[in-house]
């Protein structure tokens, strides 16, 4: 009877192909998903020109008998459904029990599955049934699809390249490894490896496993909770960052999401930690009551909403930034893969091994401990200037090695964390100018500077008018850099002409701080004397954060006295 059923259903069931099977990627997920729901541990995704011509899943999972099998290939085979009472886990393709047979009527599959001693086989084509056996007694499923969409020919032509279609497949498998880090995944195209994952359990471990060493050692970890929301997760340092917005993971209960809120919390967090259309690898389970996810969006996208987001807002940014400032985040000069590729280029072939050795055994237990260094060390950090390369970068010294600052980055980071110091200061001590400042404006700056006035006021600015469209200005904050107050009064009314409408108290600090710390920093190229240099290190070991210009450029970079060593071959490994 039920392989009845499947065939009457055939055409309700190409109706629902085409809501949740658009890519190869969408048939991976769900028969990846399948494996998950049967507990696998280990799951193979071997494709053939990227899925286009054959997807197959083997798990270990606990299989299926017989009736079960049949069952899987009906529409609302609601045995599957809700067998969990959080429906949030009823994950992404809809309806779980539809997707399946979905996939059975656009195209070719056989599946292998065994609980016990004898094992079912299932062949359909286009949703009819073609051969039922049994089959060989391998606990697990084993399923392969080919000739997706064969007798669909209009959603066959939006199929992409292969390699689109791979891509695809490869980003949600890396993705879904990382949520699932006690689960093994092999991801393999025409037969080469593209995704492995040991299923340790360990998340920094299968971090390194998909994104190498050159990131997996520079994560620090995190972890907090507050009433509503529990984050845990592994976030970068500021010097590895990446241009696009993909490898901001985050999970809720498990499930891969996405959520702009979340993202905007982590790029707040990171802010001047790294410049505007940078991102960084971020990697986060967010466990959370199920009720607080809104599961009624479209199945197959990854969007979620959430009713109590200020809280996980505030949760994220917060533990990020905390962690970031409690960070010492000076970049190597040199990236460990570099060295060794520097080593590689003189050493005779036998120590080859010993690179590749050094590299597997990275420490995953101490979970990056040592990097747990405050950034207070920073503050007691001393540097002994040594001095000056290209009239740009200040040399340092000390024990543990040498350092290259840009002058200009530092000593905009210094002014900056002054600026916006004096701007939020409510107390403002007014210096009167002997002097005033008389600025003109076109007609209509001069308008809405008028209209904005009370900013510039509040700010601790005086001025009157004098006559057409001009301001004089006779009293401006102390903080005003000597010498260059008529130029910073000019800046500061560009801003509140600029901001205008659209006034955030926040933000105009921010731009005044920003704008004002790259004017009045020396400029690259500029002559500096060994005292400045002296006050200005001074200065920057004290800052918040110390290892960024307000643009998110690095301030600093050290050769490690280990790196020199090996680049001049004194140290052997
Ligand atoms: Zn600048
Ligand atoms: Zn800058």
């Amino acid at each position: 009877m039920s392989v009845i059923k499947v065939m009457s259903e055939n055409l309700a069931n190409k109706i629902a192909a085409g809501e949740v099977v658009e890519k190869c990627a969408s048939v991976v997920k769900e028969l990846v998903e399948n494996s998950i729901d049967a507990k696998a541990q280990s799951i193979k995704i071997n494709l053939l020109k990227g899925g286009l011509e054959e997807i197959t899943v083997i798990d270990d999972g606990t299989g299926m008998d017989e009736s079960d099998a049949i069952l899987a290939f009906q529409r609302h085979a609601t045995s599957k459904i809700y067998k969990d009472d959080d429906l949030f886990f009823i994950d992404t393709l809809g309806f779980r029990g539809e997707a399946l047979p979905s996939i059975a009527s656009v195209s070719e599959v056989v599946l292998e599955t065994c609980q016990k001693d004898v094992g079912t086989l299932i062949h359909i084509k286009g949703g009819m049934l073609i051969e039922k056996s049994n089959s060989s007694a391998r606990i697990g499923t084993r399923i392969t699809i080919t000739n997706l969409f064969f007798n669909t020919p209009a959603r066959l032509k939006y199929l992409k390249s292969e390699q689109t279609e791979l891509a695809n497949t490869v980003s949600f498998i890396e993705k879904l490894s990382l949520a699932k880090p006690d689960i093994s995944f092999t991801l393999t195209n025409n037969g080469s490896v593209i995704v492995k994952t040991s299923g340790s359990g360990n998340l920094i471990k299968t971090i390194h496993e998909i994104y190498g060493l050159q990131v997996s050692s520079k994560m620090l970890e995190i972890k907090a909770l507050n009433d509503d929301f529990e984050i845990k997760g592994f976030i970068c340092k500021p010097e590895i960052l990446k241009a696009s917005r993909n490898h901001l993971i985050t999970f809720i209960n498990g499930r891969v999401v996405k959520n702009n809120d979340i993202n905007r919390a982590i790029n707040d967090a990171y802010y001047t930690y790294k410049p505007d259309g940078k991102y960084p690898i971020v990697v986060i389970n967010i466990e959370t009551d199920p009720t607080l996810v809104d599961v009624n969006i479209h199945p197959t996208k990854q969007d979620v909403k959430l009713s109590k987001i200020d809280s996980l807002y505030n949760l994220i940014y917060e533990t990020m930034k905390r962690r970031l400032y409690d960070s010492l985040l000076i970049p190597d000069a040199i990236s460990k893969k570099d060295i060794d590729k520097i080593k590689d280029s003189f050493a005779p072939v036998e120590n080859y091994k010993e690179v590749e050795i050094k590299q597997t055994t990275f420490d995953f237990g101490e979970n990056n401990s040592s990097e747990v260094v405050k950034n207070e060390e920073f503050k007691s950090l001393v540097l002994y200037p040594i001095g000056l390369a290209h009239g740009t970068y200040i040399i340092c010294e000390n024990d543990e090695g040498l350092y290259l600052l840009d002058q200009h980055a530092a000593q905009e980071r210094v002014n900056y964390e002054k600026y916006l110091e004096n701007l939020k200061n409510e107390a403002v001590n007014i210096t009167s100018m002997l002097v005033p400042i008389n600025i003109e404006f076109s007609q209509s700056e001069y308008i809405t500077f008028v209209k904005n006035s009370n900013i510039f006021e509040n700010m601790g600015f005086e001025w009157v008018e004098f006559g057409i469209n001009t301001v004089s200005v006779k009293a401006h904050p102390t903080w005003l850099k000597t010498g260059y107050e008529e130029e910073s009064i000019r800046k500061i009314i560009d801003l509140i002409i600029t901001m205008n409408n659209d006034f955030d108290v926040i933000k105009f600090r921010e731009n005044v701080a920003i704008t004002l710390a790259c004017k009045m920093a020396i400029k690259a190229n500029e002559h500096i004397s060994m005292m400045e240099i002296e006050g200005l290190l001074k200065n920057l070991v004290k800052c918040d954060n110390p290892y960024n210009c307000p643009h998110g450029r690095p301030t600093i970079i050290k050769f490690s006295i280990y790196d020199l060593e090996k680049m001049f071959k004194r140290a052997m490994n």
